[in-house]
Order: structure tokens, then sequence, then C-alpha cells
């Protein structure tokens, strides 16, 4: 490598293949001590990360912290706690045709050089755990940071080497040709992030190589409000989950399926909740986030009179500013109800009853989330036993995600595989079987 000619993708997979067969990645303490390094990374420079994050999506440092830099340390600092123990082999019971003296077991290695491809709307936080999961399982890791956040992208690409082995993790930035680029190398894993389209042409370029893919995707994650809630509380925790980061959150409550008579309650609950969270003028409030470009502020407000504006529905295009916004009376075939939004728009839908919910719910793809809030035992047993999504949230959006011990990931159209604590491990390592046979 000299500073004229950049690295070629194959050129740096090969020098990461051989860093990985020298086995330098493999020692529970260079993995230990390249989390460490991270750590240390993202304490000495949150603040320069939450700047990056607020220039490309106007997040508030409060915000950049608790969603991104504090998130990833605190996954960090689980993994570091109970690494050892994960890593440990499990014994597996022997059957008797083998004889008294046979044991079995298995234990995880590493798979390899994994790539990590990233989404924009938590550029930090989703490329830096599954980059630590990575490491802790013993890996040598390509990251592709967004091209869409380009700040955070820079700032990555230019820390990350600082303080991370560069003989084992290696930044691409770049967008579609890079990425292309990267695609066609051999890796032993690929964990991407982003939305079905692309997780296409990242399957299928995986499949040349019969390489494993993590597909962490999206969708329109449902939020059910059964009659009888406190819709007070309820209104107070969507608004926060919906529009965190502008509603641009995998996991964000895409739309409220509830009845017609609680949905019209519902609607002073909303307009009280988001003047409480973001005051009578959101552009102002240093807490509410924007739209990440001018395609998707676009895309965004043409959704915007698929119904009745129950709050908000101002928009800046040159601030690239959409007000949180609910809207009722919406038709479940209109435009906002055809793809994932996105975006800080939240529809009401109105369905007879739970049956009818359910049914709503399962004529469509599999969401990533499905929230309910409800007081009923049986309907939140319903609709774990009749509905099939990526995480299920009683009572409160988001916060399954940040369980370390939960597996995060999606079903069907929202994705394949999950990661977070040990389910990392589980991702980015092969679980193998070993017999021992005694040959006295
Ligand atoms: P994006 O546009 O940043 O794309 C993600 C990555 O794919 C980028 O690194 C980009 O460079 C790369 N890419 C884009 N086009 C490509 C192509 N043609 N070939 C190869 N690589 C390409 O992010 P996005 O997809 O707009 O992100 C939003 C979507 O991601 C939403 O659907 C959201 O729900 C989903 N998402 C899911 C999760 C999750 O954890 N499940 C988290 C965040 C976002």
């Amino acid at each position: 490598m000299n500073d004229r000619t950049p690295e070629q993708p194959a050129e740096t997979v090969a020098r990461l293949r051989a860093t990985f067969r020298s086995g330098r990645t493999k020692p529970v303490e260079w993995r230990i001590g390249q989390l460490r390094r991270l750590r240390d990374m993202l304490t000495e420079h949150g603040d320069d990360l939450a700047r990056a994050l607020h220039a490309d999506l106007g997040k508030s440092t409060t915000e950049a912290y608790r969603t991104e830099v504090d998130f990833t340390v605190r996954e960090i600092d689980h993994t570091l706690e109970h690494l050892a123990t994960w890593l440990r082999p499990e014994s597996a019971p022997v059957p008797a045709h083998l004889g008294g003296d046979a044991t079995a077991w298995t234990r995880f290695d590493p798979l390899g050089v994994v790539l990590v491809i990233a989404p924009w709307n938590y550029p930090v936080q989703l490329l830096l755990t599954p980059l630590l999961g990575a490491l802790a399982s013993g890996n040598a890791v390509v990251v592709k940071p967004s091209e869409l956040a380009p700040a955070t992208s820079a700032a990555v690409a230019r820390l990350l080497p600082r303080y991370l082995d560069t003989t084992a993790v290696a930044v691409v930035e770049g967008a579609v040709a890079e990425t292309t680029a990267l695609l066609a190398e051999r890796f032993d894993h690929i964990f991407y992030t982003g939305n079905g389209t692309v997780g296409r042409i990242v399957m299928r370029a995986a499949a040349e190589h019969l390489t494993p893919v993590t597909l962490e995707l999206g969708g329109k994650s449902p939020a059910f409000v059964d009659r009888g809630a406190d819709l007070s509380v309820v209104a107070d925790r969507l608004v926060r989950g919906k529009f965190l980061n502008a509603g641009q959150t995998c996991v964000a409550p895409d739309y409220v399926l509830t009845d017609p008579e609680t949905a019209r309650a519902l609607e002073p609950e909303f307009i009280r909740a988001v003047t409480a969270v973001f005051g009578t003028e959101p552009q102002r409030s240093t807490e509410f986030g924007r739209i990440v470009n001018e395609r998707h502020f676009d895309r965004l407000s043409a959704l915007l009179d698929s119904g009745r504006t129950v709050t908000g529905g101002a928009t800046d295009r040159a601030d690239k500013y959409i007000a949180p916004t609910v809207l009722a009376d919406v038709d479940p075939d209109s435009p906002v109800m055809r793809e994932e939004i996105f975006g800080p728009i939240l529809p009401i839908v109105t369905v007879r009853d739970l049956d009818a919910a359910i049914g709503f719910i399962n004529d469509r793809d599999k969401p990533l989330a499905l929230y309910a809030f409800t007081e009923s035992g049986t309907t939140r047993e319903r609709l774990a036993h009749e509905t099939s999504s990526g995480g299920l949230g009683f009572g409160l959006p988001l916060a399954h995600l940040t369980v370390s011990d939960l597996p995060f990931g999606g079903v069907g159209e929202s994705g394949m595989g999950s990661y977070h604590g040990h389910y990392s491990i589980e991702t980015f390592s092969h679980r193998k079987s070993v017999l021992n046979k005694p040959l006295g």
C-alpha cells in the first residue's frame, strides 16, 4: 500500500485474509483489546461523532449519545463482561452406542473475513455494533459506512484506523460502485443493514461464493392500540418512539392500528404529546432531527395528503424539515400505507376489532417490529401467537433493541439473522461440532 494508489477491494480482502490466516485475530486477548480500543475511540471522540451526526441528520447531542455513542459503548461493555463465558465450549450428551468414554461438544470458530455494510440513519450504531460483534468473534472485518451520512462516514474512516488493528480492520468508503466492487469479493459473512431492494442485491452477490448473509431490513411496523388503554401514556410513548431521529428509525412505529372510537380519542392526546415533547414550534426544537436529503424530503412530502392532518403537516425544504405529523382517516390503500414511511408521519388506520387487526397485520409483509398497547393478557397472547414479526414490543416502542440479551433481527421481508449480545457471537462464528473417542 502507498499513499498514491488507493488499495483495491481485492487487495484489501487478501490482506485481511492473510491476517486472519496468521491466527492473529483468534486469541480472546486480541478480541478484548480491540473492543477496548473501540470503546476508547467512542469515549475520546464522542463529541466528534455527535458533530458529524448533527451535520448529517440534525441529531441533537443528547440523541447522538443516547442512540449511537452510548448505545455502542453499552454493547461493548456487555460483551467485554460476558465474552469469556459466551465462548466456552458447550458439551453435548453422547449416545450409548459410542461407548461411555466418548465426549462431544461444540465450539465457536471465527468465520474469517466479514463485510459489514451500514445504512445512514444510525450510521455509528449500525456500523460499530456489527463490527464489535465480528471482532469479538475473532474475525477480520471490512466496514462500509453509508455515503448518505457523509460526515459520519468520514469521521469513522478517520478514527477507526487510529484505534483498531489495521491489519485486521479496514474501512472502505463509497457508494454503489464501491459496494458493488466489494461484493464481488469472497467474504465469509456479509452483514447488511438497509432496504430490501439492496438486500436482494447483496444476497445475489453472496450466493456466488455461498457466503452466508445477515440482512437487517425494514418495513412497516404496526402499533396496535387496544380499547381501554391509557391513551395519554400511549400517545406520549408513540410520539417519542416515532419521531426520534425524525422517524428515520427501522423499528419506528410506522402506523397506528386501532378501532374508530379509540382513534378519535387519540387525536387530542397526540396533539398534546407532540407539543409536550417538541414544543409549539418543533422546527425550533433542538431535539427534533432533519430528513437526510432532498430525495427523501420529496418522497415524504408527497405522503402528507394521505389523510386528515391531526397535528403537523408543515414542511421546509431548505431546512429538510417535516413537522412531526399525525394523519387520521387514512385509507389502507393510500400512498402512505404502501411503503415503509421512514419519516415523521404517523397515520392512524382503523379496524373493527382485534381479529381485524390481526388479519390486517397478517395480510402484509412480516414487520421488523410489532407494538401493542393493551392491558389485556389475552390480547398480548393472541398477538404473540397469531402474528409473526422480528420483535414484539408491549407498551413501549423501540426499547426491545436496547436489551442486549435479546436477538435483534427481522423475519420474512424484514430480514434474516440477528445480532446483539451473544447472538452476535452466533452470527459471526461457526458453531463447530467436535467428537472425541479415545484410542485406548
Ligand atoms: P442506504 O441507502 O444507506 O443503504 C445501505 C447501504 O447499502 C449503504 O452502505 C449503501 O452504500 C449500500 N447500497 C446502496 N445501494 C446499493 C447498491 N445498488 N448496491 C450495493 N450497495 C448499495 O440505507 P437505506 O437502505 O436507505 O436505509 C433505510 C432502510 O434500512 C429502511 O428500510 C430501514 O428500515 C432499514 N434499516 C433497517 C435496520 C435494521 O436494523 N433492521 C436499521 C436501519 C435501517
